[in-house]
């Protein structure tokens, strides 16, 4: 398009989209945000709107009103949005008015409600590459942020994916972008954006953090240069996105000082602690743990999930909290009924310091606030719950203000004069009194004009274009008096103005101007008072978040009949009777099975720290070993325990390695996917790791799978020392046990009966002597000839001496053809190798 032939408006609207070419811009126009030209095309894809067209270009229109839930799918649709908003009284401007992009949109800074998911954190990732890998995890709309430093691009990623992040931020030229688009096609919705190199800036960056953090000094962060580069560069970029509020910001987590355990992501699924976002067809251990009240408390439980505790001190701490509740039925109750009525006061702190806080926002935090006397009065009866307590804080003064500012049920739009309790601005109430007082003497006019014309059907109606008007329908316009003056015909009636309604219209378009300015002034100056308030109201929701844990943590343990852990630094694991509690709650869950769960036992210490597990298919292996792990996680998150008692070590990892997947879009093999998450484990494992290990090497041949499998366990036995149990097929292995002192071997027990097989599910100490495969996959469904063949087959290769005799009787003469032919190419490369050679 030619700039000659642009309008004004055109002109500043492309002045506007040259800044933000990677956006999609949503430019205020009237009552609707209108994208142009491509923009256009891709909304109305998107959102499914018509097309229009003006002077030949495309646009499609969105009603103003409706913005968040188009918002909503636009984000997801993975674009970026500008909202660019008219930043100056139309009627005041001269000329075009004057527009700006007051907000950029991706799915890290997004903080309306209707737009983010309850339970969930939204965590905008960033990260960087110097020497060493770096990662921020911000969340924005609880203002929790975490720091990781990592030796690989490949721990860095892991964090982005246990973290569910939903953007990623990287330096342009990064050496990983390939793997960034590689991850970005795995995950559902990540979006990406590279930063230039001048985000960058340490100075800047320091002094931003200082600036944000309100301190003078940032060297009690404990940041490298480089971590606080990427953490100002981050806010850098919520800077410019608009989203500069930072009041609400917690200092960030060191997660390398910290007190948590690592647990990477594979570990995360392969123990199913999460469904993955959206998933609602599978549940993970958080759906059976999750009997939280409160999406502050449901979001603190995900997130001690996924960070098992290291300190035994802190662990009894929060399993003190948890066994108060468990003790004491009628405070669990009380507490409870108390939670039901706290609200999502994070995400509304961060609307607050955003001012983009609603009145329905307000009236939450006004709920949330009232209960909080009752919670200190019910919990002061016990000294467990005292660091509770300290932090709870009722704020009397914000609570007797939004009491008297707001109506008991405040209408979310304001303006309407329907948010502000009456009595809390006189003149307020005088203007509103006005509203109603005229809109009283309308309906007085009304009725005087009806009885004064004889006109039955006259009504006083008011639109947009005349304001207010008479209406008289076309069979009863000779009955109008002389004073009426016609202002619009219609098909079937006329409209008029009249000078007894001329002055009650100034006064009502004068007092609906000064109630919509007054409530409005009154709402910002509402949330400009309750600012200040911030730093209290972010300690009562971690207070709030952590009693609503402990009270969901003390249901599960009394409703599954868990037992609380204990501890030992004598490198003791003994468990006795536990339970996986997963399965063992899907079959409560579904009432219709009739499975009950076998619990089983376990014990290792220092010196006997290596099982070799084995069994037939469909025994329960992988349920044990998972339960072995679950049972450790739950302890160190402070949780009671599925199990009868257990004396535990305190981990400082858990390693899993189960079964088999391949990662074809990032170009490894279901072997290769196998053998680098070996290699993490040897190479991170240490004596006070778990690793349960569920097959290694069976992706490849036999005698390489059996080799490896055979030194890895040696590796983790005689190197490592760390706590393992490894559930495999190949009995080979159980030979292991013969040559070393600390390993032992224990199987899944079976009954045969009737040539049928019947799974005991307990596990004891010996040598599983079959793996029962084919009755297994009789039970799958694999046609009876099959199945009569397999055992054929089975009975003939387990019963014929020499490999040769076997292939001979099972008429396998390919084989035999394969054979030979490889022998002929072996001998053939040889002669081709001695002839290069000279
Ligand atoms: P495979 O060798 O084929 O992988 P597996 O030995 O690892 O099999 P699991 O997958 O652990 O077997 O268990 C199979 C099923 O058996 C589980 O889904 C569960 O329904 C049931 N099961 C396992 N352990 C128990 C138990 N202790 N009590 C009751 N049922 C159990």
């Amino acid at each position: 398009m030619s700039e000659k032939k642009l309008t004004p408006m055109m002109k500043q609207y492309m002045s506007i989209k040259s800044k933000y070419e990677d956006a999609i811009l949503l430019f205020r126009l009237g009552d609707f945000y209108e994208a142009f030209f491509e923009d256009a095309k891709k909304i109305s894809k998107v959102l499914q709107l018509v097309l229009t067209h003006r002077n030949g270009n495309d646009m499609a229109g969105i009603p103003h009103h409706a913005l968040d839930n188009y918002l909503k799918k636009l984000v997801e649709a993975g674009l970026k949005i500008a909202i660019c908003d008219q930043v100056e009284d139309p009627k005041e401007a001269k000329g075009i008015v004057r527009r700006e992009v007051t907000r950029v949109i991706t799915p890290g800074t997004v903080v309306e409600e209707s737009m983010l998911v309850e339970n969930q954190n939204s965590y905008l990732a960033s990260v960087m590459e110097k020497d060493i890998f770096y990662c921020v995890l911000l969340d924005i709309t609880t203002g929790y942020s975490m720091i990781f430093k990592r030796e690989s691009w490949r721990e860095l990623e892991d964090i982005i994916r246990k973290f569910d992040t939903v953007q990623l931020l990287y330096p342009e030229g990064i050496r990983h972008e390939k793997d960034i688009q590689l991850v970005k096609n795995q995950m559902k919705g990540l979006y990406t954006e590279a930063l230039p190199g001048w985000y960058y800036n340490n100075d800047e960056s320091v002094s931003q953090m200082k600036r944000v953090f309100k301190v003078k000094d940032i060297s009690f962060l404990e940041l490298s240069e480089d971590a606080c580069s990427l953490f100002g560069a981050t806010l850098k970029y919520l800077d410019l996105q608009h989203m500069n509020a930072f009041d609400h910001l917690s200092r960030p987590i060191f997660m390398d000082n910290s007190d948590k355990m690592i647990l990477d992501n594979i570990t995360v699924e392969n123990l199913e602690l999460i469904s993955k976002r959206g998933d609602k067809t599978s549940y993970a251990l958080f759906d059976v743990i999750n009997q939280t009240s409160t999406s502050l408390g449901s979001r603190r439980l995900k997130d001690w999930l996924l960070s098992p505790l290291k300190d035994e001190k802190m662990i009894r701490n929060r399993l003190d909290h948890v066994r108060v509740f468990v003790d004491h039925q009628f405070l669990l109750e009380e507490i409870n009924e108390y939670l039901d009525e706290v609200y999502d006061i994070e995400r509304i702190i961060s609307r607050l310091s955003y001012k983009k806080i609603t009145p329905a926002d307000f009236v939450s935090l006004r709920s949330t606030l009232r209960k909080i006397p009752q919670i200190i009065s019910t919990l002061s009866e016990e000294e467990t719950f005292s660091d509770i307590i300290n932090k709870l804080d009722p704020l009397d003064a914000l609570s007797l203000l939004l009491n008297n500012a707001l109506k008991d049920e405040p209408d979310n739009q304001i303006g309407l004069g329907k948010t502000i309790k009456e009595g809390y601005s006189e003149i307020l109430d005088d203007y509103r009194e006005l509203l109603h007082g005229s809109g009283k003497k309308l309906k007085e006019l009304e009725a005087y004009e009806r009885e004064r014309t004889g006109i039955s059907g006259l009504k006083i109606k008011k639109n947009k274009i005349f304001g207010y008007y008479i209406e008289v329908s076309k069979s009863q316009t000779s009955k109008i008096p002389e004073d009426y003056v016609r202002k619009q015909t219609l098909v079937s009636s006329e409209r008029y103005i009249s000078d007894a309604l001329k002055p009650i219209e100034e006064k009502l378009n004068s007092a609906f101007e000064m109630v919509e300015e007054i409530e409005r002034q009154l709402f910002r100056e509402l949330i400009d008072k309750t600012m200040g308030y911030i730093p209290l109201l972010k300690q009562n929701a971690f207070a709030l978040a952590c009693l609503d844990v402990y009270s969901a943590l003390a249901k599960v343990a009394k409703d599954n009949n868990y037992a609380e852990p204990d501890f030992n630094t004598e490198g003791i694991m003994k468990i006795e009777e536990g339970r996986h509690p997963l399965v063992e709650w899907s079959f409560h869950k579904n009432k219709a099975s009739s499975g009950q769960f076998i619990p089983n036992d376990i014990m290792m210490d220092k010196k006997k720290n290596f099982i070799i597990l084995t069994g037939p298919n469909m025994s329960g292996k992988s349920t044990y070993l998972r339960q072995i792990a679950l049972i450790s996680l739950l302890a160190q998150i402070g949780s009671f325990i599925p199990a009868k008692a257990a004396n535990l070590p305190i981990l400082d990892r858990i390693f899993t390695r189960i079964g088999a997947r391949d990662d074809l879009s990032s170009g490894k093999s279901t072997f290769l996917v196998e053998m680098s998450e070996t290699a993490t484990i040897l190479n991170n494992a240490t004596d006070e790791s778990l690793v349960i290990l569920d097959e290694v090497g069976r992706g490849t041949s036999t005698y390489d799978g059996i080799s490896i499998a055979w030194v890895v366990s040696e590796y983790l036995y005689n190197t490592i020392q760390s706590y393992s149990v490894f559930a495999t097929h190949y009995n080979e292995l159980t030979e292991l046990a013969n040559i070393y002192n600390g390993m032992s071997n224990m199987c899944v027990k079976v009954l045969e009966e009737n040539n049928e097989v019947v799974f005991l599910h307990k596990v004891t100490e010996g040598i599983s002597s079959r793996s029962y495969g084919i009755e297994v996959a009789k039970i799958a469904g694999l046609p009876e000839s099959v199945v009569k063949r397999a055992h054929d087959v089975l009975e003939t290769i387990t019963t014929e001496k020499n490999l040769d005799e076997k292939i001979r009787v099972l008429g396998l003469q390919q084989m035999e053809n394969i054979k030979k032919k490889m022998q002929k190419n072996k001998v053939k490369k040889e002669k081709s190798r001695q002839i290069r050679m000279f």
